[in-house]
């Protein structure tokens, strides 16, 4: 089992959403995957209501904000992501780190926000290539995640990580399997450190970064690879089929 996540990013308004649902035709092997499609929060209600949606496509937020309202103009919280329809929240991904400006303590926030609300996090970490050549990537994926894992409500609280280096965010470079796998065993010893082993083991680890169908496979068969999340290539929806029939 795999979890295969889209995010649109700021693609995809109502209408090229419910055109995505009707053509996307899950082939067999997506049944045994998790399935997440992250749309743009206008178009969360159009996914959840669009009649022609595989019910096995769960939908998920891209953003909230740690307040449950109040006067924050232009901001979506975790119970308006909830009404719409998610069951799941992107949190920290890094356009919103290195776009807009969001810090591991506003990420944090974020995550408290959405186990509040019952949402699934899904926590972003990723270094860029400054930081990769620099040798730091442990030490900021890391500390991305401890701020997160600080707020978690217990250890039996649902939530994802998602591993995705910053320089293969939609340039088209991908991480090696090994550069992932190697990621991906530094996130884990510290889920195990802080939550426990069995809590460590039954926390999906995605890879992010230039999915495509041509590759998901072999990353998905990397040591710790538990999903991926898909940016560019979730948009079309024969790819994300393809994507989301790949098992690990
Ligand atoms: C993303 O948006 O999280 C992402 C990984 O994008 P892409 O697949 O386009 O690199």
């Amino acid at each position: 089992m795999a979890v295969i996540a889209g995010n649109w990013k700021m693609h995809m308004g109502v209408a090229d959403t419910r055109a995505f649902f009707a053509a996307l035709t899950l082939q067999e092997g997506a049944g045994g995957n998790e399935l997440l499609i992250f749309p743009p929060a206008v178009s969360l209600g159009a996914a959840a209501t669009c009649p022609e949606r595989d019910p096995r496509i769960q939908l998920g937020a891209q953003n909230i904000h740690w307040q449950d309202g109040g006067a924050f103009t232009g901001e979506t919280s975790a119970a308006m992501a909830c009404e719409a329809g998610a069951s799941h929240v992107l949190v920290g991904h890094s356009e919103r780190r290195h776009v807009f400006g969001e810090t591991n303590e506003e990420v944090a926030l974020k995550v408290a926000a959405g186990c509040r609300h019952g949402l699934v996090p899904v926590v972003c970490v990723g270094e860029t290539l400054s930081e990769r050549q620099d040798g730091r990537v442990d030490e900021v994926i890391l500390a991305q995640l401890d701020a997160a894992l600080e707020v978690l409500d217990g250890d039996d609280q649902r939530f994802m990580v998602a591993y995705e280096p910053v320089w293969a965010i939609g340039t088209g470079e991908t991480a090696t399997p090994d550069d992932a796998a190697n990621a991906h065993r530094t996130l884990r010893t510290r889920l195990e450190a802080v939550l426990g082993i069995a809590a460590a083991v039954r926390t999906p680890i995605l890879y992010g970064g230039s999915v495509k169908p041509a590759n998901a496979a072999e990353l998905l068969s990397a040591s710790e690879v538990d999903g991926v999340l898909v940016g560019g290539a979730s948009l079309d929806p024969q790819s994300f089929a393809e994507i989301a029939a790949t098992g690990r």
